[in-house]
C-alpha cells in the first residue's frame, strides 16, 4: 500500500495531502491506533431534513442583522452588503481555487488582487498595499511591525514610543504594545481633537510614531492634522492612520494628503463585506514608497502580461498570515468598489449627512459633549438620563424593543455614558426619522416611567442577562423558547 498521508510538495507549508480518500476504508482503519477507534455508534440525534431546516431557520430568526433592522453601531460601519458580492465570491473559479496552485493557474485571482491593490492605492493615496492582514487590529499590528523594522534598519532602534490620542480605539495601544512599543497618551482638547500643544511636549527622538484616526472616534475631523504631520516628520517620526472606518472621506481626501505614512483599512466595514461575530475580515495596509520594502510577502505584481506573487521583498517583515489574506473578502470588496465607482464619494457624503441629521435632531434631549459638525458618526452622552435613573445601558436595551440594534456604548472612553451613533449611507430618511422618534420617546419614558425602560428588552427572545455570569459561565444549552 502506498502511504496515504504524505507531505505535499507545496512551498514549504505544513500542508498535508490525502491520497486515499474513497479507497478502502478498512485500510485507513488499520492506520488508526486501536485505542482511538470508536467501538460504539456515536449516538447522534436522528433528524429529518425538515427538522434541521426548522432548527436553523429559528436560530436565524432569533438573530439580529442589518437585513432585519437599523444597525447604528458607531465605529463599525454596519452598512448594507449588496448580495451580488456574495454571488461573485462564490463563483467556482474563485471559491474552489487552491492557494498553492501556480501563478499561471491562478491568473484570474491574482489579477483581481492586483487590481484591488491598485484601487486601494488610489483610495488611500498610498504607494503600496499588502492584502494579507485578516482584520483591522491585524492590520495595525502589521503596520506597527513595518514601522519597527524601518527604524531598526535605519539604525534608530531607540525609538521605542508610540503616541496615541485618548480617544483612540482600544486596538491601537494593544497593537503597538504587542509590537513591543511603549504607549504614550496624548489628551484631546475641548473640541475633541488632539491637543497639539500637549503633543509638542511629548515629541522627542524616542518617539517612533503617532497612531491617529481621522475623523477620530468622536466623529470629528482633526483640523490640525497637517500641523501634526509636520511636527512628527520634522522629529523623524512616522504617522499611522487607523482607517478601519473610511466611510467619511472616500474620494474627498486621503491619508497621504494628510501626511500619513501607513494606513490600514477594514474592508469588512467600509467596503461592504460582511462582518461581526468574529467572521473572516480583511485589514489591508498601505504604505508610502520608503516603507514598501518592509511589507509582508508576497505582494501581487504584474510582470509583462503575467500576474505573480513576489516573495522577494528586501526587508520584508515576513508573512503575517497563511497564504494571501482572506481571499473571499477581497473578492467582495473588489466587486463593491467596481460597482460603486465614483459613487464611493457620494456614499461618504450621504454617510456624513445622515449622521449630522440625527445629531441635530437628538441634541438638546441628549447631551452632546462635543457640539461640532460631525463626519460619519457622533457621540452623545446619556449623562442626563443617568441622573434620571436609567444609564446608557438601559437606553441601549430599550432600543432593542424597537427592532433597532443598540449603538456602540461606553466608547470612546473620554465621554461619560457614551452613545456612539453611525447610521451609514445605506439607510433611508424614513428609517432615520423612525430612529430619531424612538430615541426621543425613550428620553420621555425615562423622565416619566424609568422602571418600564429598566425592564427592557421585553420583546427579544433573550431578555436581560447577567452580563458577568453570561461571559464567565455561559450556558449554551439549546432551549426551545
Ligand atoms: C473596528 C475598528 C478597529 C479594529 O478592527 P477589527 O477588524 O475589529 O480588528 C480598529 N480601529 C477602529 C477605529 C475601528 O472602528
Amino acid at each position: 500500500m502506498k502511504t496515504i498521508f504524505e507531505k505535499s510538495s507545496g512551498v514549504g507549508n505544513d500542508y498535508v495531502g490525502v491520497d486515499g480518500v474513497g479507497s478502502d476504508i478498512k485500510e485507513l482503519e488499520q492506520l488508526i491506533p486501536e485505542n482511538l477507534l470508536r467501538k460504539e455508534p456515536i449516538g447522534l440525534p436522528q433528524l429529518s431534513e425538515l427538522e434541521v431546516m426548522r432548527h436553523y431557520k429559528e436560530l436565524s430568526d432569533r438573530n439580529f442583522c442589518i437585513e432585519k433592522g437599523f444597525y447604528p453601531l458607531g465605529s463599525c460601519t454596519m452598512k448594507y452588503n449588496p448580495k451580488v458580492n456574495e454571488l461573485l465570491a462564490s463563483l467556482e473559479g474563485f471559491a474552489n481555487l487552491h492557494p498553492l496552485q501556480s501563478d499561471e493557474d491562478s491568473q484570474g485571482a491574482l489579477e483581481l488582487m492586483y487590481n484591488l491593490q491598485e484601487k486601494l492605492k488610489y483610495i488611500t493615496g498610498m504607494d503600496a498595499i499588502s492584502l494579507q492582514p485578516a482584520a483591522g487590529a491585524h492590520g495595525e499590528l502589521t503596520g506597527m511591525m513595518v514601522i519597527k523594522k524601518y527604524f531598526e534598519v535605519k539604525g534608530e532602534a531607540q525609538r521605542t514610543k508610540v503616541i496615541i490620542p485618548d480617544s483612540a480605539h482600544g486596538t491601537n495601544p494593544a497593537s503597538a504594545k504587542m509590537c513591543g512599543f511603549d504607549i504614550v497618551e496624548v489628551k484631546s482638547n475641548s473640541r475633541g481633537q488632539v491637543d497639539v500643544e500637549a503633543l509638542k511636549e511629548l515629541v522627542d527622538d524616542s518617539v517612533a510614531a503617532i497612531m491617529m484616526t481621522n475623523p477620530n472616534t468622536l466623529g470629528i475631523f482633526e483640523e490640525q492634522v497637517l500641523e501634526i504631520s509636520k511636527l512628527m516628520h520634522d522629529n523623524g517620526s512616522l504617522l499611522y492612520y487607523d482607517g478601519a472606518n473610511f466611510n467619511a472621506i472616500m474620494g474627498w481626501t486621503n491619508p497621504a494628503l494628510m501626511g500619513f505614512d501607513v494606513v490600514h483599512l477594514n474592508l469588512h466595514k467600509t467596503f461592504a463585506t460582511p462582518h461581526g461575530g468574529g467572521g473572516p475580515g480583511a485589514g489591508p495596509i498601505g504604505v508610502v514608497e520608503k516603507l514598501k520594502k518592509y511589507l509582508p510577502s508576497p505582494i501581487i505584481e504584474k510582470q509583462g502580461n503575467l500576474y505573480v506573487r513576489n516573495y522577494n521583498i528586501e526587508y520584508s517583515i515576513g508573512k503575517v498570515r497563511s497564504f494571501y489574506g482572506n481571499f473571499g473578502v477581497l473578492v467582495r470588496a473588489y466587486a463593491y468598489i467596481l460597482m460603486m465607482g465614483t459613487n464611493l464619494k457620494l456614499a461618504s457624503a450621504d454617510a456624513v449627512l445622515n449622521a449630522n441629521y440625527i445629531k441635530e435632531k437628538l441634541k438638546g434631549v441628549y447631551d452632546l459633549p462635543y457640539d461640532e459638525p460631525c463626519m460619519h458618526e457622533f457621540v452623545l452622552s446619556g449623562e442626563k438620563q443617568h441622573h434620571q435613573g436609567v444609564s446608557t445601558l438601559g437606553i441601549a436595551k430599550r432600543l432593542m424593543d424597537s427592532n433597532c440594534h443598540p449603538p456602540t456604548v461606553y466608547f470612546p472612553l473620554i465621554v461619560h455614558e457614551a452613545i456612539m451613533i453611525e447610521p451609514t449611507e445605506t439607510e433611508s430618511k424614513a428609517v432615520l426619522d423612525e430612529f430619531i422618534e424612538t430615541m426621543l420617546k425613550i428620553a420621555k419614558e425615562i423622565e416619566t416611567n424609568p422602571d418600564e425602560v429598566l425592564k427592557s428588552p421585553q420583546k427579544t427572545p433573550i431578555k436581560r442577562v447577567d452580563e458577568t455570569l453570561a461571559a464567565r459561565q455561559p450556558n449554551l444549552v439549546y432551549k426551545n423558547i
